[in-house]
């Protein structure tokens, strides 16, 4: 099955990404699929932005890729901007795309109401990037979450259109995958694990800021005292000891807390040692992988060409079908 999927180059990767989607890249690459993964740096220039930061992003973003397992011999990790083929995908279904659907995307309303000074075209026209992401290398398959479900209709709708208007059947109605069951509460208690919320703990920051922030982090506000008795149910770190620890570490965790005989401090400390465990082999491995910056480029160079050839296949028949072939 060939399976589609991309991250933006917006800043450290963190737990609720690995949880939430990454890993599950991980498990689809390693049962065999056919698995095209991208780097959407275009997606990032939405926004306002810093090139040289977007760069240096974009590199730790492929090493962090490959250092949690990603393989570029095995799956084709690539950066959207390095296959042109998107953007003229992208501008040619934008002559298909109804604007007022486009204006009702939840995202594009959120996004602007946050910082209207800063609302350009490009932001209207993201989920036209993102239907010609998928459609160039035509997916079985696209891992995508929850909050991207009305851009995977607006996909399928572009699908509907093109085969229309062109009189086709070339182009597929997208299948869709959704891989937020994960979803990670951030430090603070109160929403999902975001960067923007400054809520997260990164995949590759080092030890000493992971237990400075988990120090602070929010737990049930009933254990005011050491021997007041907690609601593990209600409590974040607890819910990330699921994700990390063992069962024994979980149960241990969850009867100390009711009972009072462990104290949050102990809680945060033995989950920080389980987090190591998984953190540890991936930050030493970024590590290795940002002092290779040449190797990091090959990685990317034959992601780039395996994509931009299946990619070139999907236009030369699009550009056949919609009347600009010679
Ligand atoms: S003991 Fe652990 S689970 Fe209970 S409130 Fe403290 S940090 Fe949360």
């Amino acid at each position: 099955m060939r399976v589609l999927s991309g991250i933006q180059s917006s800043g450290m990767v963190h737990l609720g990404n690995y949880f939430g989607a990454l890993m599950n890249w991980v498990k689809l690459q390693n049962e065999g699929h056919d698995c095209f993964y991208f780097i959407a740096n275009l997606h990032s220039m939405t926004q306002s932005y810093d090139p040289a930061l977007l760069k240096k992003r974009t590199l730790e973003l492929t090493a962090t890729l490959i250092a949690i397992g990603i393989d570029p011999e095995k799956s084709t990790l690539f950066i959207q901007s390095d296959v042109s083929e998107h953007s003229e995908l992208a501008w040619i279904l934008s002559c298909l795309a109804p604007l007022g659907e486009m204006e009702r995307m939840i995202q594009f309303k959120e996004k602007s109401a946050q910082s209207p000074e800063s609302v350009n075209a490009a932001l209207l026209l993201y989920p036209v990037l993102q239907s010609a992401d998928i459609l160039l290398y035509r997916p079985d398959l696209v891992p995508v979450g929850i909050d991207q479900a009305q851009h995977l209709e607006l996909t399928r709708n572009l699908v509907r259109k093109f085969n229309k208007r062109f009189n086709t059947e070339y182009f597929k109605e997208p299948q869709t995958f959704h891989t937020e069951t994960v979803k990670v509460v951030g430090l603070d208690g109160t929403a999902k694990m975001s960067k923007s919320r400054d809520n997260f703990i990164g995949l590759v920051e080092e030890p000493e800021i992971i237990k400075k922030k988990l120090r602070t982090a929010a737990t049930d506000p009933a254990r005011v005292r050491r021997d007041d008795p907690g609601n593990p149910d209600i409590c974040n770190v607890f819910s990330l000891h699921k994700l990390i620890s063992s069962a024994k570490d979980q149960a241990w965790s969850e009867k100390g807390c009711r009972t009072a005989e462990i104290g949050c401090l102990d809680c945060k400390g033995r989950l920080f040692e389980n987090l190591m465990q998984l953190l540890d082999p991936i930050r030493e491995r970024y590590k290795e992988l940002m002092e290779k910056p040449g190797l990091l480029h090959e990685y990317l160079d034959l992601g780039a060409q395996k994509a931009k050839k299946e990619a070139q296949k999907t236009l030369e028949k699009v550009h056949e079908l919609i009347g600009i072939s010679r």
